[in-house]
């Protein structure tokens, strides 16, 4: 059915301007003052709102199994907790371990998705390993339309690779055309620190972050620049958290190095005294990297604002208060993680927006634009204009609420940010065309999401 979205304000990465919006089916076919448009078309009057491209969140993870135990959203779940936050496309972690084929993993990742998820997604391809036939099961998942890998310097033994297995994953992607994300942790540096302070008795969730501190992400985050500058490929540090490591990033940005940067709404928000609370409270708030020093906040909203963060992502990865508990008697046992997809647009906007510290069309661009730029979903995401996808967000900002595991739509059992003020809300969202979400709730048609297929550079 065709749609006519009339008197609200485009916002997009470039330009802010008051015109009408006319949907046909699935795609944004006019846009301008005054439309003529045939009778019979729905109207949705936008009067006082923001009209955003459907924000796209670069990083989460739904199924996940980790740590002796499984994430608990649901492509159900998650997909619609995210449109309901004005998110109409993710891009989630496909992580088979180490112990796994990684075919057999993407496959089995996809088939989770498949007919289960109200928004669009895609995927980023997880290489733990590079054995005999990791070469042309990596060229078969990139013929089929996931065109970013993924790598993990940390977690030894587990999704993590070796400095060898990295060269021969960047090569590819190189010659492939495929962009790779990477998580920068020494892992050596992290197991040796971990099994220190296990071995003096510091086994509480306040020792987390001193087992992979700020150091640690810098170097990993300088290793993997020296392998994109050694092997020309392009790359995208992941969950970026402290000034070290964005210096690093800086640095190689500066000297010509194809990297990308992304961080992730906790680390401009929430500090390490989060995680130093006693028992399961602290440990709601373990992710890694670890919430850092607050002294880091001032740098990385900095970054943001001039475009050194390209992106900005969630991570989102629910583990409840039962499973955060597997880890109370060692902090290395306390599943990763911390969700935040369904909020991260409303605490991008109260804390990014509404205090000065970044501008609205850098914003549309960190959350939206710029990600689909760099993993080849641009122009038909992320962007107003006609031929577009119609995933539109007309957003209302003077709403005000509060932010409670109450009122939350993800699967779990506890908000890291609960309690927590927040202005302005997605009130309608679309995607391709079809209305999904109105007045903070899910409306529309659960299986309306579709893999995306990406094409490479
Ligand atoms: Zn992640």
């Amino acid at each position: 059915m065709a749609l006519l979205i009339k008197n609200g304000e485009i916002v997009t990465a470039e330009a802010r301007y008051f015109a009408d919006i006319y949907v046909e089916d699935e795609t944004i076919t006019r846009i301008g003052k005054n439309l003529e448009v045939p009778a019979g078309s729905e109207v949705i009057d936008a009067t006082d709102k923001l009209i955003f491209p459907g924000f796209i969140d670069p990083h989460v993870h739904i199924y996940l199994p980790f740590m002796a135990t499984f994430a608990k959203d649901t492509h159900a779940t998650a997909s619609k907790a995210a449109l309901i936050g004005g998110t109409t496309t993710f891009i989630e972690m496909c992580c088979p371990s180490r112990n796994d084929d990684a075919l057999a993993g993407y496959k089995l990742w996809k088939q989770k998705a498949e007919g289960t998820s109200a928004c669009d997604y895609a995927f980023h391809m997880a290489v733990t390993k590079f054995v005999a036939e990791t070469e042309a099961q990596l060229r078969e998942i990139v013929a089929d339309g996931t065109t970013s890998f993924k790598i993990f310097l940390s977690y030894k033994n587990f999704f993590g690779v070796e400095d060898g297995e990295l060269y021969q994953t960047l090569a590819l992607a190189k010659e492939l055309g495929v962009i790779t994300t990477a998580h920068c942790e020494n892992a050596e540096l992290v197991s040796r620190l971990q099994a220190k302070l296990l071995a003096e008795g510091k086994t509480g969730a306040e020792w987390h972050e001193p087992s992979r501190p700020e150091t640690v992400e810098a170097e990993g985050t300088t290793r993997f620049a020296t392998f994109l500058e050694t092997t020309g490929a392009e790359g995208y540090v992941v969950h970026l958290s402290c000034k070290p490591a964005l210096d690093a990033a800086r640095r190689a940005k500066m000297r010509g190095v194809k990297i990308s940067v992304e961080s992730v709404l906790p680390h401009f928000l929430l500090d390490k005294t989060l995680a130093e609370q006693p028992g399961v409270d602290g440990m709601k708030y373990i992710m890694s990297p670890p919430l850092r020093n607050k002294r880091n906040h001032d740098d990385l909203w900095a970054a943001l604002s001039a475009g050194t963060i390209d992106t900005v992502g969630t991570d989102h990865c629910p583990f409840d208060l039962e499973q955060k508990e597997l880890g109370a008697q060692k902090f290395t046992e306390i599943p990763n993680g911390l969700p935040g997809l369904e909020e991260r647009v409303q605490l991008m906007w109260t804390h990014g927006v509404c205090t000065g510290r970044v501008d609205i069309p850098r914003v549309v661009d960190a959350m939206s634009t710029k990600a689909a730029r760099l993993f080849g979903l641009y122009p038909r995401k992320g962007l107003i204009a006609a031929g577009s996808d119609a995933d539109l967000v007309i957003f209302d900002p003077k709403w005000k609420g509060t932010l409670s595991v109450k009122t939350q739509h993800t699967n779990n059992n506890y908000n890291g940010f609960e309690g927590w003020p927040v202005e302005g809300r997605a009130s309608v969202v679309t995607v391709r065309g079809k209305v999904q979400v109105r007045d903070g709730e899910f409306v529309g048609d659960p299986q309306r999401g579709r893999f995306l297929k990406r094409g490479t550079r």
